[in-house]
């Protein structure tokens, strides 16, 4: 099974990403947790990607293309994997399109103020990278990760300034996918207003049809 997850910042790409490799037993590729290793890392890449990322714009279509080709040759891709954050751009999708078939698009929608609100609510592990969410996911223990017990952090792109840059990103150049893929007659689209377990069965649903 080889799948997309498209929506704006927060609108749960990540969340509904990690339950869905669970089910179907396929890899789990984020290009935004790639990209903050290397920042991390302090590679050449990184370098180039975390001011961009910071100020919440896209890194170039060259570079991260180049990293997916690369990833999906990966072993643990052989059963499908969830492509969660790419593509981001319709030259993105167009080279997807040489590199694989895909078997379905899921769009995650909701409004502007809920994925804002939800932004700055967001704590993640900078350690197992698990995700949190102060209102509506929230660690057992508050700034702590309930799997591996580290202090959890926010994301630098998880401001009020960078989150609202980053979804004025995703309607510019992220949300024509959604009429690309809808036209290839592969795109399910899930309301991501729902609470997070009605996202997942509204998913499943979609893709088991
Ligand atoms: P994410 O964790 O998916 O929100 O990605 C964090 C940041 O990484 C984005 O705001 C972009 O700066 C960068 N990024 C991730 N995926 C892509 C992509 N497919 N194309 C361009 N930039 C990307």
């Amino acid at each position: 099974m080889k799948l997309v997850l498209i929506g704006a910042p927060a609108a749960g790409k990540g969340t509904q990403a990690a339950r869905l490799v669970k089910h179907y037993g396929i890899a789990h590729i984020s290009t935004g947790d790639m990209l903050r290793e290397e920042v991390a890392k302090g590679t050449e890449l990184g370098n180039q990607a975390k001011s961009i990322m910071a100020a919440g714009g896209l890194v170039s279509d060259e570079l991260i293309i180049a990293i997916v080709k690369e990833r999906i040759k990966k072993d643990d891709c052989k059963n499908g994997f969830i492509l969660d954050g790419f593509p981001r751009t319709v030259v993105q999708a167009e080279k997807l399109e040489e590199m694989v078939t895909l078997d379905k698009v899921v769009y995650i929608n909701a409004p502007d103020e809920v994925m804002l609100e939800r932004l700055t609510a967001r704590q993640t592990c900078p350690k197992c990278g698990a995700t949190y969410n102060k209102m509506f996911l929230p660690s057992k223990k508050e700034g702590i990760c309930d799997v591996c017990g580290e202090q959890l952090t926010q994301r630098k792109d998880d401001t009020v300034e960078a989150g609202k840059k980053r979804i004025q990103t995703f309607h510019e150049q992220s949300e024509p996918l959604v009429g690309f893929y809808e036209k290839e007659g592969i795109l399910i689209e899930v309301d991501g207003t729902q609470p997070i377990d009605e996202i997942t069965k509204s998913i499943i649903h979609g893709l088991d049809a």
